[in-house]
């Protein structure tokens, strides 16, 4: 599966976190990410990401066209409610495009665990008979 990770910068100590806890799975996978999510996770976890530009440089864009072409299984991106910056990706744009695939998304870590177990227990295996 291919799980697409992007976190506002008050939510990458989190998504960091959360990435550490569950290296055990994400390893199993292929993670794309936003040029700074990216690096922040490859380096605490030893994982390989495939880092898209930084969000402010359209790295949520370039995330947004593969999960238009359907090639994302799952979105983990951590938003920060309380202040969205100017620069930060563009939400509604992500989630429609989620919605017309019917790709899992998570934008908080209580959704995001549940999803991750899922992952594991094999509750997406739907994704790659489909494809
Ligand atoms: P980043 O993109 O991972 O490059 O920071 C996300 C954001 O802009 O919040």
């Amino acid at each position: 599966m291919n799980i697409a990770l992007i976190a506002h910068d008050e939510k990458k100590e989190l998504m960091v976190q959360f990435c550490i806890a569950y290296c055990g799975i994400f390893s199993r996978h292929t993670i794309c990410a936003t040029g700074t999510t990216g690096k922040i996770v490859e380096e605490a976890t030893g994982l390989e990401v495939q880092k898209f530009l930084g969000g402010r440089q359209g790295g949520d864009q370039q995330i947004a066209a593969i999960i238009a072409c359907n090639e994302v299984d799952m979105l983990l991106f951590f938003r920060d409610p309380l202040r969205p910056k100017p620069q930060e990706p563009n939400d509604m744009n992500l989630l429609r495009l989620c919605d017309m695939h019917n790709i899992p998304v998570a934008t908080n870590i209580a959704t995001a665990e549940v999803l991750i177990h899922g992952l594991e227990r094999g509750d997406l295996e739907w994704r790659n008979i489909l494809k």
